[in-house]
């Protein structure tokens, strides 16, 4: 059997991976400032992490949601605290699309409705209603265009009110900093409208905080830098630094009953203790306030190179726009610096998405690499 070939491959075969370097097959090391797409927030391999998963699958690594499993109960606690969201439930899944897919239905359940209010360039996964709430035609099947969904830009006020009035709409989803679109984020004005009409229209406000949630940002969540609360939070990504798991919170006016959610491996045993492993080290070693200020001296190092026309994103959730196209120019980082970075779908920005234990030492040696590649 051969793989179904829908991804174009790097050629790097890496084998092992500690902190922000992978090691690969042929021993060449690289300095990862990727994360596998925003993945690994507490770095590769944490001492914590690995004892904290490797003893809990000693014990007990799975069973399903039809008896207890306290771990669940001590991550949606410790989640609660650390994230100042106590007002939230807790459901546990298994991917952002996945906990996207949740939000939106329970969104529909709620309200009876079910119009989406999406933005353009959004991407929220490849699910049934994720994907057609993402704005791009070469990923949505036919199957998937059944769904109702209207895009709107950001900053569009009157489009927005127009919309929501029209009494059809179950959701607005929306990322506070769009993550696989290139980086652009709403004014604190505009989220702050879309919240107050969303409450006005009994529409549930989703903020999908896959990629720019658990501290990403240099906040918690990257919405909280806007002062909204939104219905419904959904987390993926850096909350397992690796291992597959999704979540959705879920504020309290909206009720659950047995049935209306479920999953197999959804809050599994090695699931919650990943998370909670993942909330020790960010509450242990300050990184969520390490990625506030690694991402304040990344914005003024890239202030002084002349190519970089935009510096985008927020804490560790950064991308440099370029006036030119920037697939070569990762090839080159990989190839010749052995630095890992990130595209977009806007194709002139290069995304940076590095573990939030990262130094200002390793910025500043991703910069002479760019540099170099620059020249
Ligand atoms: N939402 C956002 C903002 C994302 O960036 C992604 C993945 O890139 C998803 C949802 C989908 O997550 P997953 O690939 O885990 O299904």
């Amino acid at each position: 059997m051969e793989l179904f070939d829908v991804y174009p491959l790097y050629d790097v075969t890496p084998v092992s991976a500690k902190g922000i370097v992978i090691t690969d097959d042929e021993g060449k090391k690289y300095m990862d400032l990727y994360g596998g797409h925003a993945v690994i927030s507490i770095g590769h391999s944490h001492p914590h992490y690995l004892e904290r998963i490797k003893n809990q699958l000693d014990r007990i690594g799975f069973y399903s949601n039809s008896v207890k499993n306290p771990l669940q109960t001590q991550l949606a606690s410790k989640l609660g605290q650390l994230s100042n969201c106590e007002d939230y439930n807790l459901f546990l899944c298994n991917s952002g699309a996945e906990a996207n897919e949740n939000a939106l239905k329970l969104a529909s359940f709620h309200t009876n409705k079910s119009r989406v209010i999406a933005f353009t360039n959004s991407f929220h996964g490849r699910t049934s209603a994720a994907v057609a709430a993402t704005d791009n035609e070469k990923i949505n099947a036919p199957i998937n265009k059944q769904q109702k969904v209207t895009f709107l830009s950001f900053e569009d006020f009157e489009g927005f009110e127009t919309e929501i009035k029209k009494d059809d709409v179950c959701a607005v989803i929306l990322e506070a900093i769009q993550g696989v679109g290139g980086l652009d984020e709403p004014s604190g004005i505009f989220y702050r409208q879309i919240a107050a009409l969303c409450k006005k229209y009994g529409v549930v406000l989703i903020a999908d905080e896959v990629q720019s949630g658990f501290g990403r940002s240099g906040s918690f969540f990257a919405f909280q830098h806007h002062g909204i609360e939104p219905d419904i939070i959904t987390i993926a990504k850096g909350m397992g630094n690796g291992f597959p798991v999704g979540g959705v919170l879920i504020h309290k006016n909206i009720k659950a009953s047995y049935g209306l959610l479920g999953t197999t491996f959804g809050g599994n045993h090695l699931a919650c203790t990943a998370v909670l492993a993942v909330l020790e080290v960010l509450e242990e070693e300050n990184l969520i306030e390490n990625a506030h200020r690694m991402g304040i001296y990344f914005k003024e190092k890239a202030l002084k190179i002349p190519q970089v026309k935009e510096i985008k994103g927020r804490g560790l959730m950064l991308g440099l726009k370029f006036e030119f196209e920037v697939a070569e120019l990762r090839k080159r980082l990989i190839y010749n610096q052995h630095i890992f970075t990130g595209g977009a779908k806007d194709k002139y920005v290069l995304r940076i998405l590095p573990a939030l234990t990262i130094k200002e030492k390793d910025l500043d040696h991703f910069f002479s690499g760019l540099i170099n590649e620059l020249l």
